[in-house]
């Protein structure tokens, strides 16, 4: 059964809303991964599902030690309804390579779980999501966690940062610590979203930050399974390289 409370074990940003008639909410929806998934299908809670083509839920495996959280499904995730399987995904899953975690054993989702976007021409442009929005989306997150009970939350980038450590919060100065939990819930690591990795000015900053997203990843799993390998000296030394 789900615990009651605080699945992010955090501050008073970590309060979700969205109403006692959210269809997080109802006991169908509150059983497995899956029936969330397919509740969460038909959400109406915020004006986001209208422009989008499907809800994108969480994806990996039911008690995963790691959970990533990102800020909403991209361009290429709304279309295929899974997360993070664009650009962003991809150097994701380099980057977790890298810090020596299989990225099948990790659960992947979005403070948002739909695409927010505005036109330019024929694509669509990223638009963040904002703070209505990730309240009404935020009974889904705290399903998610109460479902998964991850050791770890990675918190990639500033929205989903902020979404559960509150809006004070700064990545430039608060990424790559463990954040242990007051109480249920559990540790949580910030660090760079791979979008921001991406959009890094230069080739420099680029691998500089790409190298900042390998080594929270690295603490954000010896916190959550202190088992686990870690990074191999092959993927030390592609992490001294650029980020591709
Ligand atoms: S963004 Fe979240 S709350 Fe809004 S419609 Fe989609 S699933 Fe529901």
């Amino acid at each position: 059964m789900p615990r009651s409370g605080g699945p992010t074990g955090g501050t008073q940003a970590d309060v979700g809303s969205g109403g006692v008639d959210h269809p997080a909410l109802l006991p169908d929806a509150r059983t497995s991964l899956e029936a969330a998934r397919t509740v969460a299908a038909g959400c109406t809670a915020c004006d986001l599902f209208a422009r989008a083509t499907q809800t994108v839920f969480g994806e990996g495996p039911g008690h995963a030690p790691l959970f990533l959280l990102g800020e909403q499904p991209g361009d290429r995730e709304d279309v295929e309804g899974h997360p993070f399987v664009g650009p962003a995904g991809e150097l994701l899953g380099r980057a977790l390579d890298d810090a020596g975690v299989r990225r099948e054993e990790a659960f992947v989702s979005n403070v948002v779980k739909h695409f927010k976007w505005k036109p330019q021409g024929k694509r669509r442009l990223h638009e963040r999501p904002n703070a209505a929005e990730i309240r009404a989306c935020r009974p889904w997150l705290d399903l998610e966690l109460d479902l998964v009970r991850p050791e770890v939350l990675v918190l990639l980038g500033a929205t989903a940062s902020a979404a559960v450590l509150g809006p004070a919060f700064r990545l430039t100065s608060g990424r790559g610590s463990v954040i242990e939990p007051d109480g249920v819930g559990p540790a949580r690591v910030a660090t760079f979203h791979p979008s921001a990795v991406l959009r890094a000015r230069d080739a420099e900053a680029r691998s500089t930050m790409y190298a900042s997203l390998v080594a929270d990843l690295v603490t954000a799993a010896a916190r959550a399974a202190p088992g686990l390998p870690g990074p191999g000296p092959s993927a030390v030394a592609r992490r001294s390289g650029s980020a591709r």
